[in-house]
This record gives C-alpha cells, sequence and structure tokens, in this order.
C-alpha cells in the first residue's frame, strides 16, 4: 500500500501561495506537515485586487471571518463589472453578478426575453438583474436564502487589498500550524530515477525536503518549469496583452461597488474602490503602444492624486501544458495567466485547490489521477479564455489598429461554435457542471457587446406574451423597489462591522 503524504511544501508566499497553505493545512490537520518558503527580496505580483463569488466559498471552506477580513484587507462589495468603451467607443454596459429576474412564471429567460423584445415589450438586460440595478445606484444588501426574495439572486464577491490578503492569511496559517520559512531558493534537485523533486537548496545552504510541492513561485514557475519543463502553451494570438501598468490612486468620491474597464487605444482600464483607495492599471499589448504612451494615458485617466509611480508588469497569456507534473503542482501565475479582464486568477487558484484536494494524492502518485487532473482543470481554464477572448472578438470598434486586430483575429473553434449559436436563434449553453460562467454572463457580454440574435427559438412565442411581460415589468419593478430600500455601499459596511 503506497504510504500517505507526510509533508508539502508549498513554494512561493503570493495570493496563491498563502491560499493554498490555508487550505491545505485546514484539510490535512495534524496529519501532515504544511511549509511555505518565500523570498522578502523576491516579493509578489501583489495587483489581483477583484475576485467573483466563489471567492466567499473559499473564505468559508479556510473558516474565515467575513468582518474581520474585510476589515483587514480593506475590501469592498462587487456586484459586477462595467464595460465602458468595448462593443463602440461610446458604448457601455454591466456584467452583473447573479442571475437576471428568472422567475417561475417566466420560462427561460434568454428565449422569453427575445420574443418580447422584438415585441418592444422588453426593456435593457440590465433592468431585470438585482446585482445591476444596486450596483448603478451603489446601494448593498445581502443575499436571501428565501427563492422568493428579490435578494435570492444577490450574488457579490469582494475588491481587496492583495498585499493585505496575503499578510492576513499568512497571519491565519501561523495560528494554524503551518511553518513559514525566509529564504530563497536557489536549486531544485530532483531524484536520478523518475525526476520527482527531491528537494530544494536555499542561498543560504539550507535544504527542504517534501512529498509534495506546490509551485507558487508566481510567472517564473520555479519547480514546475524551472526543473520538470511542463511546457507553456501560448495564447497571444487569441489574448495579446502582455504588458500592464498598475497605480493606486486617492479615493475622491464613495466607493463603486464593481469594477470598471473602460477600453482605451491598445488595450483597457482597470478602476477598482478600495475602503483607503483606488486601483488602478491599464493592460496593453506592446505591439500597438509603447510603454511610455501607456503610462501617460494611465495617469490622465486616475481620478484621484497617484499615490505610487506606476508599477510594470509582464507576461504571456497561456497556460503550462503540464499543471500537475510528477511530484509538483503549479498553482496561480505559475500555472498560467488569462489576463485580469473578468477576475478569473483568484479564482483559478481556488479551482485549482478545490481540485488537488479532491485528486489528492498518495506517495505513489498514480499517473492516472494526475492525469485526470490536468485534462479537467486544463478544460475549466479554457472556457474561461473562451469567455476572455469573446470580450475582444465582439468588438465593433476599427477605431484603432488595435482593435481592428482583435476584432478581426481568428478565435477558437469552441468559442466560434457558442457565438453562432447564439446569432442563430439566441441559444445559450453551459459545457458541464465545471464551467465557470453562466448563461446570464455570456448573454451579458454577447448582448453588451451587440451580438444579438437573429431570430429565436419558435416555442418561446407559443407562451402567452403579455403575461411574460406583465411578470418581466413585475420584476423590474421589485427590483427597483427593493434597492430603493438598501443602504449604500459605504453605510452598509460601517453597518456590518466591515469598515476598517
Ligand atoms: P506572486 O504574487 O508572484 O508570488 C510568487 C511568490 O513566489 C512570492 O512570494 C515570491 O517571493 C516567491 N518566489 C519566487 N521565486 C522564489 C525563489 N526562488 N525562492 C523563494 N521564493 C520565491 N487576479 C485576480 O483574481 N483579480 C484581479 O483583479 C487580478 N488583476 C491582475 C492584474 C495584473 C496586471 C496581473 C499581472 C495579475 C492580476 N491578477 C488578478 C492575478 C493575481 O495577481 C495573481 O493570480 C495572484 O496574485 C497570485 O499570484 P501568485 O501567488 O501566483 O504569484
Amino acid at each position: 500500500m503506497p504510504e500517505p503524504i507526510k509533508s508539502i511544501l508549498i513554494v512561493g508566499g503570493g495570493t496563491a501561495g498563502w491560499m493554498a497553505a490555508a487550505a491545505i493545512k485546514r484539510s490535512v490537520g495534524p496529519h501532515a506537515e504544511v511549509r511555505l518558503v518565500e523570498s522578502a527580496d523576491i516579493g509578489i505580483v501583489g495587483v489581483g485586487e477583484a475576485t467573483v463569488p466563489t471567492i466567499k466559498d473559499f473564505n468559508a471552506l479556510i473558516d474565515l471571518d467575513e468582518a474581520e477580513f474585510m476589515r483587514e484587507t480593506k475590501a469592498t462589495i462587487k456586484l459586477g463589472i462595467e464595460f465602458n468603451g468595448w462593443g463602440k467607443a461610446d458604448s457601455a454596459y454591466f456584467h452583473p453578478f447573479g442571475t437576471y429576474g428568472v422567475g417561475p412564471t417566466l420560462g427561460d429567460f434568454p428565449g422569453s426575453y427575445f420574443a418580447l423584445k422584438e415585441r418592444g415589450k422588453a426593456g435593457s438586460l440590465e433592468a431585470y438583474s438585482i446585482c445591476a440595478h444596486a450596483a448603478r445606484r451603489g446601494r448593498m444588501g445581502q443575499r436571501s436564502p428565501d427563492p422568493r426574495s428579490a435578494l435570492s439572486g444577490f450574488h457579490t464577491a469582494y475588491h481587496f487589498d492583495a498585499n493585505l490578503y496575503g499578510q492576513y492569511l499568512r497571519k491565519v496559517c501561523a495560528g494554524r500550524g503551518v511553518e513559514r520559512i525566509e529564504g530563497e531558493i536557489v536549486e531544485v534537485v530532483q531524484r536520478p530515477e523518475d525526476g520527482f523533486v527531491d528537494h530544494v537548496v536555499l542561498k543560504d545552504g539550507r535544504t527542504l525536503k517534501a512529498d509534495l510541492f506546490i509551485d507558487c513561485t508566481g510567472f517564473r514557475g520555479l519547480l514546475i518549469e524551472g526543473a520538470l519543463k511542463a511546457g507553456y502553451e501560448d495564447w497571444s494570438h487569441w489574448l495579446p496583452m502582455n504588458r500592464a501598468l498598475a497605480v493606486p490612486c486617492a479615493k475622491v468620491r464613495a466607493v463603486d461597488p464593481y469594477t470598471s474597464s473602460t477600453a482605451r487605444e491598445a488595450g483597457w482600464q482597470w478602476r477598482i474602490a478600495l475602503q483607503h483607495r483606488t486601483g488602478n492599471g491599464y493592460v496593453y499589448c506592446s505591439d500597438y503602444i509603447d510603454d511610455d504612451a501607456a503610462r501617460e494615458t494611465l495617469l490622465s485617466n486616475l481620478d484621484g492624486e497617484a499615490l505610487a509611480d506606476p508599477r510594470p508588469l509582464r507576461f504571456v497569456t497561456g497556460r503550462r501544458k503540464k499543471l500537475w507534473d510528477k511530484n509538483v503542482v503549479s498553482l496561480g501565475l505559475s500555472s498560467g495567466f488569462i489576463e485580469p479582464l473578468e477576475s478569473t486568477s483568484i479564482h483559478l487558484v481556488q479551482v485549482g485547490i478545490i481540485r488537488l484536494l479532491q485528486h489528492w494524492p498518495d506517495t505513489g502518485f498514480s499517473q492516472t489521477n494526475t492525469d485526470g487532473y490536468n485534462r479537467r482543470l486544463g478544460r475549466e481554464i479554457e472556457l474561461i479564455r473562451d469567455f476572455v477572448i469573446l470580450h475582444y472578438h465582439a468588438t465593433d470598434r476599427d477605431d484603432t489598429p488595435f482593435w481592428r486586430h482583435v476584432r478581426d483575429m481568428p478565435i477558437p473553434d469552441s468559442l466560434i461554435e457558442r457565438v453562432e449559436m447564439f446569432r442563430d436563434r439566441g441559444l445559450l449553453f453551459q459545457v458541464g457542471a465545471d464551467e465557470y460562467f453562466s448563461q446570464g454572463s455570456w448573454m451579458a457580454v454577447m448582448v453588451g457587446q451587440e451580438i444579438l440574435p437573429k431570430t429565436y427559438n419558435p416555442l418561446y412565442a407559443y407562451q402567452n406574451l403579455d403575461q411574460v411581460a406583465a411578470g418581466f415589468e413585475q420584476i423590474r419593478k421589485a427590483w427597483t423597489a427593493t434597492v430603493d430600500n438598501l443602504p449604500t455601499h459605504e453605510a452598509f459596511l460601517k453597518q456590518q462591522g466591515m469598515w476598517a
């Protein structure tokens, strides 16, 4: 019988490393040793500030107290993303969390929506999303467990200071028995017989041995690529962004409960309001703009005084060919990077951790198990990749070489099929339970960027459309009335003890 894993070494103390440490220690308890090694000299990326609702499940899994977590990380609540200038230069739409107002009398929302729209009996999509209503008016509430409540579809995530999140998790982990080691790894030593990693060597000569290594070393992928040469699948031909500049600025107005993404000459700019400051960044493609011009664009589009010099970051979109190889599992940036448009990196760290716990190995490391993990997680990453590519593909812009390039670039076959099915008759589908983005998300972006169906499934016309229209109107009014009674975002955070 193979032995259970007795020792785990997490290499890297960025968001991915500390999330992995907290979740793994929670699962193995006293049965295995969990250590984390990080280097203060190398530092972390520290710019992951926007999340998606699954972060709530993760924080619950590792038993974080929500109010304490929010105070510690200066967090605010996120209800979705506002996209400015993505379809046409002067267009805007909102991609909300949660569902569109589907009630028992409304049947399938998209089909009914298009049938009503054709007859001029439906408003904008936003009118049927409780999260969009609250976001537009800066109001905040809590999800209700009662399926009849307007707030049952009120899904939320967070914006937080990624540096503070890492520090907070580090403190939590210290109290739960994770050993932290400070030091820089200078060598990764593999077993000659099978290439498994045996130990790593620190600059001061110390060696660290483990049964299982979790590579959280960021873009460098010290173990998974540096030692094991797992290979990288480059997606630049579909996702050409390769640089970013990030800069915090002073807070000048009430905190918005949503991320803003504004299209610029050769990419897009984010705006993320935290309790104490606003995070900003310009994500761009260096083939279409130089760094100085990008810096100038970013700095001239801040709504408060810049609090630091813009920080440059470089990346290549894509993913590690083997996310798990031998006894090394890569998580976070060491496993790949899609780009931050839909705030999915921290989500993918979390999915990687959950899948690892589901595929937890023994010291025999079954190849079937490793292959299963790689196939499953790889597919989940690709589905998210397609959704992000959609935003570029669906642009109508032709005002700069960058936008012309992304509008006309080839897209993966898997995405072509989805876009064509939608264009043909408004058909939306999810590829299995593991796909993160819902039909509502696909609909928000396609309709928001004016990919509109030529027709709709004729079965929807058999409904009593006056009755369906009345149901839609009832929902719109109920959402408006519910939001009227909610406090402002900032007042809500203070009432709940979440404000630092
Ligand atoms: P890092 O933060 O780079 O950490 C690497 C760790 O490895 C560090 O502790 C370092 O010290 C250690 N290390 C490296 N080499 C060695 C060595 N030789 N010896 C010892 N230790 C070593 N994600 C989101 O979910 N939402 C967002 O809004 C978002 N925005 C982003 C914007 C940009 C521009 C970028 C680039 C990323 C963004 N991300 C976002 C991604 C997010 O930042 C990362 O997923 C997250 O920070 C995890 O990073 P990491 O822990 O994998 O790597």
